[in-house]
């Protein structure tokens, strides 16, 4: 077993972190800063470049640190990172030409609209196999070529370069020698043919984007460039990466064909395994790269729900209903069912599989009779009826159902929410004990890229069951409920426009 250490690096929406696995899979630190949110615009949402970098290797640094070890003893670096976010620099400076644009930044949508009204949405979708929407990176890149003078130009005397955060990073980390990505964030730019796996000509061409200003696209799993920063004192590799969703997977070892996981946190998101073959959905889903390992793809479905979690926090703060999310879990439980209460979270529209953003959040069925206790029930019932439609939706994608649904996030914590979803889907849902499992599948992917684990059946044993829910209700009884749960969801549908 080796002394060394895997650093992971999970660069997320509102903080960076830092954690350090051993050779066991055992966390052994950890760190973590949050940094500023901009939001110039209603719609627009904005971080610093600089501020990413610096927290990022504030907390890796720490990381180290708080473990009581220096770069000598890290063996290789893992990135995670938010997706779809662009970073635009300029090579002479190193500087970013312009604030990063997140991926919940909307000030594209306009320009979404006009490609679709245009007819590109069949060909973005059978070359990318994304939804044209203005998340994904291409129409943010484009806005700022389009915006920052003379951003073009210099871009076309490969002046300017493009990335995404996993990309800056290595950017940052080797002082500007590396200007590479891997393929599960190249696969969300909207600008990837996830089919031939190169940038696509033709998508380069409608958004008038050079190609001098792309990066080099790596596998998941192997040594992209060694660090070279006086962060730390030796080299260390870098040879792991995948966009967070992608890492969650892979660090829920769902490695077969028909595994998900699902995330339970703000909003639910779910990723589902679907092998070799890339399936297009018929239900409005998103065709993803899972992972790239020696040499071959593997790919993915995925499908998200706005409100998950957020759903609790809006009884909390907006309703001021509970003190705390712990409390819901007693509150569901003290009554016997529903009582015909059905609550829809649409409260910011509905995702995958409806795609409605004029749908709003539909309490329906109230009583005289109806408690506090029902409508907590009801909103934690909302959140698993919306993953059970998705997770649905999915294995009709794919025509067969799911081998194992893996869950983690925060409102796993709660068990009356995971033994209804179990009931729900008619299927086990396999609670693990580690839940930070993107920054573990990014140690993970790192470690395998080294050598550090020799392949993956030496890691597969690592992943350590919590809890199994299975399913105890009658079908039928569950079939009568997700009828219901229909009904409701059709009140809540195009209620804003
Ligand atoms: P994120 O990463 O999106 O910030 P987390 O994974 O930290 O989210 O999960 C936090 C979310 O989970 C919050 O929306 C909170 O309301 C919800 N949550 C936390 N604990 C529980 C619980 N016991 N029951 C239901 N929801 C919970």
């Amino acid at each position: 077993m080796s002394d060394k250490y895997i650093l992971s690096l999970d660069q997320g929406t509102t903080s960076s972190r830092a954690l350090i696995f051993d050779h066991s899979g055992a966390i052994v630190a950890m760190a973590q800063k949050p940094f500023e949110q901009h939001f110039p615009k209603p719609g627009w949402v904005e971080h610093d470049a600089n501020e990413i970098w610096s927290t990022q290797s504030s907390v890796a640094a720490e990381a180290v640190a708080k473990a009581n070890l220096s770069g000598l003893d890290i063996e290789a670096i893992g990135i995670t990172n938010q997706r779809e976010t662009v970073i635009v620099w300029d090579t002479e400076t190193q500087q970013p030409v312009h604030k990063a644009i997140v991926w919940q930044d909307r000030r594209t949508s306009e320009y979404c609209e006009t490609l679709k009204e245009e007819g590109h949405a069949d060909m973005i979708r059978e070359k990318t196999g994304l939804i044209i929407d203005a998340y994904f990176s291409a129409t943010k890149l484009k806005w700022i070529l389009d915006n920052v003078e003379g951003a073009r130009e210099k871009a076309r005397k490969g002046k300017l370069k493009f990335g995404t955060v996993d990309s800056w990073l290595i950017y940052k980390f080797t002082r500007g020698k590396e200007h590479a990505t891997d393929i599960t964030n190249a696969s969300r730019t909207m600008l990837f043919n996830i089919h031939d796996q190169e940038w696509d000509a033709d998508l380069l061409d409608l958004f008038d984007i050079p190609p001098e200003m792309l990066p080099e696209v790596k596998g998941s799993s192997e040594v992209i460039c060694q660090t070279s920063t006086t962060l730390f004192s030796s080299k260390i590799p870098i040879s792991g990466i995948a966009g967070d969703q992608q890492a969650a997977l892979f660090g829920q070892m769902c490695l077969k064909e028909g595994m998900a996981k699902t995330t339970y946190g703000t909003g639910c998101f779910l990723v589902m395994n679907t092998g070799s073959k890339p399936v297009t959905s018929e239900n409005n889903l998103l065709t993803t790269i899972a992972w790239k390992i020696n040499g071959t793809v593997t790919y993915a479905l995925e499908g998200s729900v706005f409100i998950g979690g957020a759903a609790i926090q809006w009884l909390r703060d907006g309703l001021r209903l509970i003190h705390g999310a712990v409390e819901t879990e007693a509150m569901a439980l003290s009554v016997a069912d529903n009582d015909g209460v059905y609550f829809v979270p649409a409260l910011s529209g509905l995702a995958a599989p409806y795609w409605d953003q004029f749908a709003r959040g539909t309490i329906i069925g109230l009583t005289r009779g109806t408690k506090a206790a029902h409508l907590v029930r009801a909103a934690l019932e909302g959140i698993a009826y919306q993953v059970a439609d998705v997770l649905k939706a999915m294995e009709e994608d794919l025509g067969a159902k799911t081998l194992e649904m893996r869950v983690d996030g925060g409102a796993v914590a709660n068990n009356f929410l995971m033994q209804f979803q179990a009931d729900l889907l008619q299927n086990e849902v396999v609670r693990p004990q580690i839940l930070e499992t993107t920054a573990m599948g990014a140690a993970y992917l790192a470690g395998l890229g080294t050598g550090y684990w020799k392949d993956i059946s030496e890691i597969q044993d690592q992943w350590k069951l919590d809890r199994t829910f299975s399913p105890e209700q009658d079908v039928e009884k569950i079939n009568l409920l997700m009828d219901k749960w229909h009904d409701a969801v059709n009140r809540s549908l195009n209620w804003a426009k």
